[in-house]
């Protein structure tokens, strides 16, 4: 790549493939992220949503195209070196640590916590537990640091897991529906927390809940077939014929 190439966007995806025994479950997806926007992804169901998660995080490998993070090819990199880069994911089922407390979650998410995962015994530093206890704020569950996370709500247990994404500063964060069994309460609270949060980095999100989506969307891409659809405000996207047809209408 030569540095006439290099781009402004904090992610761009380009000409990306993936095929799976000959199905393309995304086909020549060309797609960018700027610094600092709140994207989010719909389509019907096998649109290839997750798959383009998948692909960015590297739990896929691509069959063609470029992924670019900074400028850098992820391409080629490890899903754990994905992470270093600044990049996290939260996949659609919440994996938090069902018998450990709230802090100790967002702990071992720390990133000098996972050096000595399995010990604990690290020392609690200053910095640590500062750290911890402003995402605790963020993610509403400072007055729980001490509680099991199997005692959280469905929705909580999702915060939380958001929670330890953040510990870690990433400049991009990508959820897979994140409001998914949530209440009506608990899904007008994510609103304000994923704004809060785009603030200071970019976030993708995959969503199904129309209503949610329209709250919190700046620009909406909408897949089908591993490819995309529309690209627009929700408004345009909600009034274009063939969004109707694919999507919405059913
Ligand atoms: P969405 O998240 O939009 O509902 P997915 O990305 O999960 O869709 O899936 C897109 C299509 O790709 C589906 O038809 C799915 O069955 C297929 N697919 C996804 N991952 C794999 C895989 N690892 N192997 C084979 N097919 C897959
Ligand atoms: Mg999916």
């Amino acid at each position: 790549m030569n540095d006439s190439d290099n781009t402004d966007f904090l992610l761009a995806i380009e000409d990306l493939t993936v095929s799976f025994d000959g199905f393309k479950a995304v086909d020549s997806l060309t797609l960018y992220v700027d610094q600092g926007e709140l994207r989010v992804i719909i389509g019907p169901n096998g649109a290839g949503k997750t798959t383009v998660l998948d692909l960015i995080s590297g739990k896929t490998k691509a069959t063609n195209g470029s992924v670019r993070f900074k400028n850098k090819e992820l391409t080629k990199m490890t899903e754990h070196k994905i992470v270093r880069e600044g990049i996290g994911r939260k996949f659609q089922t919440p994996s938090i640590y069902e018998k450990l407390t709230v802090f100790e979650n967002l702990e071992i998410s720390y990133p000098w916590g996972r050096k000595v995962w399995g010990s604990l015994k690290f020392t609690r530093n200053q910095q640590v537990v500062s750290r911890i206890r402003e995402v605790a704020q963020e993610i509403f569950l400072e007055d729980m640091l001490d509680m099991e996370a199997e005692l959280l709500s469905h929705g909580q247990k999702q915060w939380l897991e958001i929670g330890m994404l953040l510990v870690s500063n990433p400049e991009l964060i990508m959820l897979d529906e994140p409001v998914a069994g949530m209440t009506a309460k608990e899904r007008d609270a994510t609103v304000e927390l994923l704004k809060k949060i785009a603030k200071t980095r970019s976030i993708i999100i995959i969503e199904h809940d129309m209503d949610f989506v329209a709250k919190i969307a700046e620009r909406v891409t909408v897949l089908h077939l591993g490819k995309i659809l529309k690209e627009g405000t929700m408004e345009e996207v909600q009034n274009d014929k063939t969004v109707m047809d694919v999507y919405l209408g059913h």
